[in-house]
């Protein structure tokens, strides 16, 4: 079975929609100027003349002015989940913005500590920590671990024991309720990998043998529905199973949790006619929810937003390099692909897209945009209806693609990925490098032989 689209897909083809049409799905500072796309008042043509395509465009303003929502939205704490957008400068704007962060791995514990973050302001997810990570995380001073599992429990106290730490926790629980998105993108019903199930008593036993470990400090509970979800209700839902397992820890074992740490997901738009959930709207929600089974200020409340931080503040520039009209379709190929925009091919996710360079006037053509690598699912922007004038050599510009692309982007193929820049006021800064045939090459093995006794890791 097909799982269904993250983002109610239609039956018509999704329309071409510009910034001046849909603004709900382009960065804040994007304008058509005649034809031409503008991001952070810097002209999107000359861009990608200066940097080449496909390429990755990040409008600063767009994610500052996200941060802001953010921070006066109700929640007590906002951490930015990093895994939707990372570099070093990301995680200093972060820091700029006085949010916190959240990391799912070493490598991106290694990348926020390396650009200068507050290892304290750090906290570490992952359903299979792996050793080098938790004694990382310990060494590193990371402020919370959110446990996962059984067998992290005792890996992170014999780490903190050893280093002569306690370890604040959180404890990662699934509360039992699906979540209206995509099935890859749900994580909070009985039967997922991810945290303690509440039914069955195992989060209650976890709870308790956290309890008793010197080296430990339950500080909170955790729980993340999933992602792109654009209806409040189920995570009002969620919220509310949540407080009523901390209600009974208090009541049953006196275990008392004074932290709610509900996660991320609020969705974004992608296609004209959806409406972001916006941060106070998901806060309320959350709320309404731990109201319903606790006194409110009993507890503070975290949130872990990624996408709806830095989903709308990208834009990715393709040039066509060929059309071809199928027998009901027309193909678009750009010069980039399911390398650099995994989603659609991962989720059958949904985009939009229009053309940067100059105003078209044609016909609307049913249309897809295809990438360049050797799968027929390499899609970009899946059915769309795209002006009959569109023509080879034009520049075409997918928002909506801040989050969970260049995080997720590949070599397939053989293709060197994206350079990522940012733009505000005019200028336009490197974030991430264009990667170079050179660089893949970097990695050749040239066959060389192992020693099975040392060390390659
Ligand atoms: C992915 C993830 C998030 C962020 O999800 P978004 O949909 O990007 O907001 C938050 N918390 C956890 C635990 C996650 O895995």
């Amino acid at each position: 079975m097909v799982p269904p689209a993250d983002n109610s897909p239609d039956a018509a083809p999704t329309r071409a929609a510009g910034p001046d049409e849909a603004p709900d799905i382009w960065p804040l500072t994007a304008k058509d100027m005649d034809g031409e796309l503008h991001v952070g008042s810097v002209p999107m043509t000359a861009l990608a003349q200066a940097c080449g395509t496909p390429l990755y465009v990040v409008d600063e303003a767009d994610f500052r002015e996200r941060a802001r929502q953010w921070r006066e939205s109700g929640a007590d704490r906002v951490h930015y989940a990093s895994k939707a957008f990372l570099c070093p400068e990301m995680v200093r704007w972060v820091g700029e913005e006085r949010l916190h962060l959240d990391v799912c791995s070493v490598g991106e514990l290694e990348l926020a500590v390396a650009a200068g973050f507050d290892p304290a302001h750090i906290v570490l997810h992952g359903n299979n920590k792996l050793p080098a990570e938790l004694s990382a995380a310990v060494a590193h001073g990371v402020g919370v671990v959110v446990v996962d599992c059984a067998e992290e429990i005792d890996r992170l106290a014999g780490y903190a024991a050893d280093a002569g730490r306690v370890q604040d926790v959180y404890l990662r629980i699934a509360p039992g309720v699906a979540a209206d998105t995509h099935d890859y993108m749900a994580t909070g019903s009985d039967d997922v990998k991810f945290g303690f199930p509440v039914n069955g008593g195992f989060a209650e036993r976890a709870v308790l043998t956290v309890s008793g470990i010197p080296s430990l400090r339950l500080t909170g509970i955790h729980s993340h529905l999933g992602s792109q979800i654009l209806d409040p209700s189920g995570i009002r839902r969620a919220a509310s199973r949540v407080a009523a397992f901390v209600r009974m820890l208090a009541e049953r074992h006196s275990v008392r949790i004074h932290e709610l740490d509900l996660g991320g997901g609020a969705g974004i738009a992608y296609v004209p006619g959806q409406q972001r959930l916006a941060p106070a709207e998901f806060v309320a929600a959350l709320r309404a929810g731990v109201a319903e089974e606790l006194d409110p200020a009993s507890v503070r409340l975290a949130v872990e937003p990624g996408r709806s931080l830095i989903g709308t503040a990208g834009v990715t520039l393709y040039e066509v390099g060929v059309v071809k009209q199928g027998l009901e379709r027309r193909f678009v190929s750009i010069d980039g692909g399911m390398s650099d925009a995994l989603r659609p091919a991962l989720y059958q996710a949904s985009y939009t897209a229009w053309t940067a360079n100059r105003r078209l006037t044609g016909r609307p053509v049913h249309s897809l945009v295809v990438g360049r690598h050797c799968e027929s699912g390499d899609i970009v922007v899946p059915d769309i209806a795209l002006p009959d004038d569109l023509a080879v050599g034009d520049l075409l510009a997918v928002p909506a693609t801040g989050a969970y692309h260049h995080v997720m982007a590949s070599n397939y193929n053989f293709q060197p990925r994206p350079a990522v820049v940012a733009v505000r006021d005019g200028q336009a800064r490197l974030l991430v490098r264009r990667e170079t045939p050179a660089d893949l090459l970097l990695r050749d093995g040239a066959g060389a032989a192992i020693d099975l006794s040392g060390d390659l890791r």
